[in-house]
């Protein structure tokens, strides 16, 4: 099958497309495929799902040439004797799995075996990976690449909201709102169809302020863009909240009737004067001054935050003081205002809602909390006492490969290129005793393998994600896979039968949401009035969603065992809850709270060896870690490797030219690539983009010290030397 990934519009005639959702990032784009003729698959608009309205950028458009089997893996491989990988059959492949899953838990205990999920998944295979982890396996050894997308975010909101959603509102809400502070967040390359918002917020009278350290894309629409030095951007947003108080511009009313924590907030802000703050920024006083007159002049106003202050090792203190100051000058919690995050993968909000997040169980709910694990274990028929505690997060998952966690199933993820210290990580996924990965090519990871299971995609199965605006939607198959692949629900049932566990792991998406459901009523996170005859009907529903009170008048989903009845029992649906928090706070007082936080330098600063930051990110060609993306062969050509982007300053300084292969070394490792001269970045700062293995990897640079919160790593600033590596 041939996949040309062309996007157009429907001819009369042509058979009916079906309505589906980019498999990447999380705006989760509308669009409808169809196989045609030839056995090619094609994108067609998708008017009618109000995010993108059949916007798409390149790597939607192309998605499909990614499913034909050129691009990707049909059959199981397994490492022989000689030590190469070889196709085998799948009964091969998962008894391999499960006998050496079975040994490793014999020999060492059931946290020697470890799970590593990722953002991309349904729910439904988060939801089920998390059981097969929790039932199965019986390990508190999960986490998933989530962990590395928008953890401090969600740690952040919920200390101060008491409940943590990607964004608190609709997309919608952008364009009406006087001002939006958009922080480290380039959307220009990470997920082009949002950008509308911001231009139509501009054309309405409203305006943009851009905080990033380079002159992205995106910055250069700003009506003000602040390029602090990475890393101090905690810093940026207590300085202006000094000057909010110092100006007067406090809403007291709002802080008063809405808040708690404001006095011990203010008094750390007031330590933060803007000439202090210009010292550690770089961002003028006169700078500041104009961004706090710009975000307090309009009624309403918005701060929107992404990796840029999210992945440091004080990423939720960062995130934090932009909620500070959201709440100081009260908005949150009242139409058109409010902070919100945009998060990342594709599935990202609801891969870590759902149980695949070390410390989490379905539903949003804490795994050490005795009624939550009540509540689940009901669902899933066990005893409360038998599902394992919190295990480790993400990184620290990885960095015990190989002595504490002896095996590891990896389910779509890359760590071999998206974790930090990179090499270090691949170095303790090779210690292992053994490595399963389910995914649908050969990544960098998967090359690392023992077996290696060919999954189904996409646009060959269904089920649901949850995207950036906590709107759950309805993912169709579209198209029938080709022979050798399987579903991932199918490859746990299959390994939960061989390891003794014969029912609880349906492989039908539709029956694993049910269960869902019911694991999720009562939770944060309450899916129990969704289900797929609505989310095909209404193109999303946002969470939370309950079920309806049942006309016995209990709530539809606790019976006398308090878990497990069918929820839905009621009449009339809950509407889904597009805007959070406009009457209370989901905190037990109703209040939002103030967390003093002060400005700290990052876990590295430079020095005389190192005397130059690296930050991060992406390029809009190429999609997180490149396993799919760098297989199309238009993505490749517009972004065929990584780049090392500097300032004619430090380029001249290093008698570097546009092109030179430059080595950036940090003291996890070396990469290299070609200059990438330009004035749009601080002269003391270079950026890679992180999609590449090898020789450029960015991410054999990057410092994995860890939020103490949230336990993201700092991929967002460390300390390199840059040379020209002739
Ligand atoms: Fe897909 Fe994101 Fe591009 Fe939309 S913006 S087409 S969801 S990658």
């Amino acid at each position: 099958m041939q996949n040309t990934g062309t996007h157009r519009t429907a001819a009369p005639g042509t058979a009916t497309p079906t309505p589906t959702h980019c498999p990447y990032c999380a705006l989760q784009c509308g669009m409808s495929l169809a196989p045609v003729e030839g056995g090619t698959v094609e994108v067609f608009e998708r008017t009618d799902f109000p995010v993108n309205r059949g916007a798409l950028c390149g790597k939607g458009r192309t998605a499909p040439q990614v499913l034909a089997p050129g691009a990707r893996l049909t059959s199981p491989l397994v490492r022989s004797g000689d030590g190469a990988l070889v196709p085998a059959g799948w009964d091969e492949a998962l008894d391999r799995i499960a006998g050496n899953l079975e040994r490793t838990r014999a020999r060492y205990g059931a946290d020697a075996l470890g799970v590593f999920g990722g953002g991309g998944l349904t729910n439904e295979k988060a939801y089920a990976l998390g059981k097969f982890a929790r039932v199965v396996l019986g390990t508190s050894q999960i986490d998933y690449n989530g962990r590395f997308c928008m953890s401090s975010a969600a740690a952040a909101g919920t200390r101060a909201f008491g409940l943590d959603r990607g964004l608190p509102f609709p997309l919608e809400d952008i364009p009406r709102t006087g001002c939006v502070i958009l922080v480290g967040s380039n959307p220009a390359e990470t997920m082009p169809p949002f950008l509308r918002y911001l231009t139509e917020l501009r054309e309405n009278g409203g305006t943009l302020i851009v905080v990033d350290p380079r002159r992205t894309k995106t910055a250069e629409q700003a009506d003000l863009h602040l390029a602090p030095r990475p890393g101090t951007d905690l810093a940026l947003a207590l300085g202006m909240l000094h000057l909010v108080v110092a100006e007067g511009r406090v809403d007291r009313a709002y802080v008063e009737e809405r808040t708690s924590g404001w006095e011990e907030a203010r008094a750390a802000a007031m330590a933060h004067w803007p000439e202090y703050v210009e010292r550690i920024t770089g961002v003028s006083v006169p700078e500041l001054r104009e961004a706090v007159r710009m975000f307090c002049a309009p009624d309403t106003a918005m701060v929107l935050t992404a990796r840029g202050p999210e992945q440091q090792a004080k990423g939720t203190d960062t995130v934090g003081a932009w909620i500070n100051l959201c709440l100081a000058t009260g908005r949150a919690g009242r139409p058109l205002s409010g902070y919100g995050c945009l998060t990342g993968q594709g599935n990202g909000q609801g891969g870590r809602e759902h149980g695949q997040k070390a410390d989490q169980l379905p539903g949003y709910r804490k795994l050490t909390d005795p009624a939550a694990r009540r509540h689940v274990a009901g669902v899933w028929g066990v005893d409360p006492d038998s599902l394992p505690g919190p295990g480790r997060s993400a990184y620290e998952l990885l960095d015990a490969l190989g002595t504490d966690v002896r095996s590891l199933l990896v389910m779509g993820s890359n760590p071999v290129v998206s974790a930090p210290r990179a090499a270090h990580v691949e170095g303790r996924l090779r210690s292992l005793d053994f490595l399963a990965v389910c995914d649908v090519v050969l990544s960098e990871t998967a090359a690392l393998a023992d077996v290696v299971l060919p999954v189904t995609q996409w646009a060959e199965e269904t089920g649901t994600t949850t995207n950036l605006e906590g709107r759950v939607l309805l993912r169709r198959r579209a198209i029938t896979p080709p022979d050798g692949v399987r579903g991932d629900l199918e490859v746990l049932h299959s390994l939960a039968g061989r390891l003794g566990v014969e029912k609880g792991f349906p492989t039908e998406p539709e029956e694993v949401f049910e269960e869902l459901r019911r694991a999720s009523a009562g939770g944060p996170a309450d899916y129990s009035g969704i289900d797929y005859r609505r989310l095909a009907r209404e193109n999303g529903v946002f969470w939370p969603c309950p079920a309806p009170p049942a006309p016995d008048g209990t709530d539809g989903t606790d019976g006398t065992d308090g878990t497990t009845d069918v929820p839905g029992a009621g009449s009339v649906p809950h509407p889904g809850t597009p805007r959070l928090f406009l009457d209370r706070f989901a905190t037990d007082d109703g209040r939002a709270r103030f967390v003093p936080v002060a400005h700290r330098p990052s876990a590295e600063e430079p020095d005389d060896e190192y005397p130059v930051l690296l930050t991060t990110g992406r390029v809009v060609a190429q999609y997180q870690s490149g396993a799919q993306t760098r297989r199309v062969a238009e993505l490749n050509a517009a972004a065929p490797g990584p780049f090392v982007e500097l300032h004619p300053r430090l380029a001249a300084r290093l008698g570097a030219a546009e092109g030179d292969p430059l080595a950036v070394v940090s003291r996890r490792g070396r990469a290299v690539a070609p200059a990438r001269i330009t004035t749009g970045i601080r002269p003391d700062t270079v950026f890679m983009p992180f999609h590449w293995p090898g020789e450029g990897r960015a991410n054999t640079l990057t410092n994995p010290a860890l939020d103490p919160t949230s336990r993201m790593p700092e991929f967002k600033v460390c300390a390199v030397r840059v040379e020209v590596a002739r």
